[in-house]
């Protein structure tokens, strides 16, 4: 849950407001509850953020048949038009095959970037460095038909090494494989609402999975809130964002609102491109340890709630 100093910072920082705040699911632990909240508004002074959707060509393969992976593809794709947004998308190797790629493909076609998620998803704390050399040329190989500007890198689960040692070494192998690696500044577990938002689906629980949707939302922005109130409180002012969000199913059918509410609060979009060339990313990041953290809590030296 959201720790003391989130409020006092929430309060102390005149631009945002939190009212109704009683939500049903919170990072952490939260996302198997599906009580409806009073209404929360939550409001932000207007920044810009990137667009970033990990795990393509979409999550949970085993589960999610071509046909599912495509339309939730497509789904995406006409939110984020909607808003004129190009997107980057981090394809994981290993799930891209004959039945894959068109939801690969669509997404591309659509003019958005695709960056490299790995080989196999693992957590870079368990490998090696030729292993995560190796995971990293592999799905660069595979990419190569869809890549043909910047290489971006986004790390599975943000972790980026438990060592400074760990991390000088991912660092010179995405170099030498001529990678940028891409953190997130708002960073929000999302993939836990799809989960449940699944599972009242398959329930056949429209009112549950109602519920779940918008707790998804909510909780969203107050991330947002959070993780911009950070920036301005502890670096000296807001930074351009990026946000992460996974290509399942909760944001095929909602991504389009949580859009809406960043264009409502006076946000503009804007591309990987433009946002990493913004100082936060290239800040001395002194935090090394097993967790996955956003781009504002590493600069910071670790996780802040
Ligand atoms: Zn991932």
């Amino acid at each position: 849950m959201l720790g003391l100093k989130f409020f006092r910072s929430f309060f102390a920082t005149s631009s945002l407001v939190l009212a109704g705040f009683a939500l049903a699911a919170c990072n952490e632990d939260g996302a198997g509850q599906v009580q409806a909240g009073p209404a929360v508004t939550v409001l932000t002074t207007p920044s810009r953020v990137a667009i970033t959707i990990d795990d393509l060509p979409y999550v949970m393969p085993s589960k999610t048949s071509p046909e599912e992976g495509l339309r939730y593809t497509t789904q995406i794709i006409a939110a984020l038009q909607e808003h004129g947004i190009v997107a980057t998308g981090f394809a994981v190797g290993q799930q891209i095959n004959p039945q894959s790629i068109p939801a690969l493909q669509a997404f591309a076609d659509a003019g958005h970037t695709i960056g490299n998620h790995s080989w196999s998803h693992p957590d870079y704390g368990t490998l090696t460095r030729d292993e995560f050399h190796d995971e990293t040329r592999w799905t660069d190989e595979i990419l190569q038909q869809w890549i043909d500007g910047p290489r971006y890198y986004r790390f599975p689960f943000l972790r980026e090494g438990e060592t400074e040692a760990a991390k000088t070494a991912a660092t010179r192998v995405l170099e030498e494989l001529g990678y940028q690696n891409v953190p997130v500044t708002i960073d929000n577990d999302e993939w836990q609402f799809n989960a449940d938002y699944l599972a009242a689906l398959e329930d056949g629980d429209e009112a549950a999975a109602a519920t779940i949707a918008r707790n998804y939302v909510a909780h969203m922005q107050i991330r947002t809130a959070f993780f911009q109130s950070l920036a301005i409180d502890e670096l000296g002012g807001d930074v351009d964002h990026v946000l992460l969000v996974h290509l399942n199913r909760i944001n095929a059918d909602h991504l389009g609102t949580l859009l809406e509410w960043y264009d409502a609060q006076g946000w503009t979009f804007i591309s990987v491109d433009e946002a990493i060339t913004h100082p936060v990313f290239s800040r001395p990041d002194p935090y090394a340890g097993p967790r996955g953290l956003s781009q504002i809590e590493r600069v910071l030296g670790g996780k802040r709630d």
